[in-house]
């Protein structure tokens, strides 16, 4: 079969064996894993390799993606504050969703209403991140004014944290929730089922034992995606981190100087580059850029290549050291971070081909073993 590249290599086994390695972890703590699904923007194969590990609960920021997923039998979760304006698809297409405006939620109410359902929020508290939430002070006020409502359950209290601020999680924070979660038992004699401790951030806590026992769910992307928590960075025991590869063909090899001639002005981007003269070196451009991906979120594979710089559609490489004889029309690969995998699954310029069966990758000195 034909190519097509700039393309992305999708690798199912790796991220089933990632969401059940991490499922299996919280799973032992009592913690029910949601499977983030809007970095991929919920492309269904990737959703049912996710299923597969026996996660049940889905969760996506945008509706259309959810509204995308209408035929996959699990729960589903809302992750961004709902706007007013779809309220309807909202409560159609979610099971819970998060919210912080009870203006919002009032909405929410009225459409549930319209269609003989009773909606479920989980409301999200702001404990320091500065996203989203009610701050701390406001839940109870706020409480009160949502159990006025029809057609709306109060299931759970939720943060975000390491989105915005860089706000890690830890006991003091989270602690927040659970003490809330006490308040409202004593004041409104209400059990809050779900409390919902954050996203792949809060992993480490849940690695090193440190998170509070109350805390019963977490909201995971990058973690199943790339087997690693966001706290810190470090790599998830036993999980892999190239399930996505990114693959670019080559359309120029030359050796060039590292300093451009002329006077440096600002680049495509408005940024004014710098240079670094490391002599003449053989460069390569792969037909990829800026428009698909985030550049210092790529790692090639062989690592002996490394990046220079990139343009909205050319990737400039140094290939003076690479492993193998690099010519026009080879094909480079890379591993990417969050934000390139968010980049390149959102451009329709790249292709996706999902791969079915276990590909360990060249140059990987990270892979484990499934046996
Ligand atoms: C994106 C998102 C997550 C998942 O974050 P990861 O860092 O990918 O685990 C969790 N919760 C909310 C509200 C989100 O928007």
């Amino acid at each position: 079969m034909k190519r097509e590249y700039p393309c992305v290599e999708i690798d199912l086994c790796k991220i089933t064996h990632n969401a059940k390695t991490i499922l299996s972890m919280c799973s032992k703590k009592g913690i029910e894993v949601v499977g983030v699904t809007k970095v991929f923007c919920a492309e269904l194969s990737v959703v049912q390799a996710i299923l597969k590990a026996g996660i049940t609960h889905l969760g996506d920021s945008r509706v259309k993606n959810l509204m995308n997923m209408k035929d996959i039998c699990c729960k589903k979760t809302l992750l961004r504050i709902s706007m007013e304006s779809e309220a309807e698809e909202v409560v159609k297409y979610s099971d819970i969703s998060l919210n912080s405006e009870l203006e919002t939620i009032k909405v929410l109410a009225k459409a549930a209403k319209n269609i003989n359902k009773v909606h479920n929020i989980i409301l999200m508290v702001d404990v320091g991140d500065l996203r989203e939430g009610v701050l701390v002070k406001d839940v109870i006020g706020t409480v009160k004014e949502i159990l006025k409502l029809d057609n709306i359950k109060l299931v759970g209290l939720g943060t975000n944290v390491t989105c915005y601020g860089g706000v890690l999680p830890d006991k003091n924070n989270l602690g927040k929730l659970v003490k809330l979660k006490k308040d409202i038992k004593n004041m409104f004699g209400i059990e809050i089922p779900i409390i919902s401790g954050g996203n792949s951030s809060s992993l480490y806590m849940v690695m090193n034992d440190t998170i509070p026992k109350e805390i019963n769910q977490l909201r995971i992307g990058e973690g199943i995606l790339l087997g690693r928590e966001t706290a810190f960075g470090k790599p998830i025991p036993k999980c892999y981190d190239d399930a996505f590869i990114l693959k670019g063909e080559i359309v120029e090899v030359k050796e060039k100087p590292t300093v451009p001639t002329g006077e440096i002005g600002r680049d495509a981007f408005g940024e004014k580059p710098y240079f670094k003269d490391i002599g003449i070196r053989k460069r390569a451009i792969a037909a990829v850029g800026r428009q698909d991906i985030k550049v210092d979120g790529l790692t090639p594979l062989d690592e002996n290549i490394s990046i220079f710089g990139a343009s909205s559609d050319h990737l400039i490489l140094d290939i003076t050291d690479s492993s193998k004889v690099l010519q026009v029309g080879d094909i480079v690969e890379f591993k990417m971070d969050y934000g390139c995998v968010l980049a390149a699954m959102t451009s329709q310029y790249v292709k996706k081909y999902y791969v079915k069966e276990l590909k360990v990758a060249k140059g990987n000195t990270k892979s484990i073993n499934l046996a």
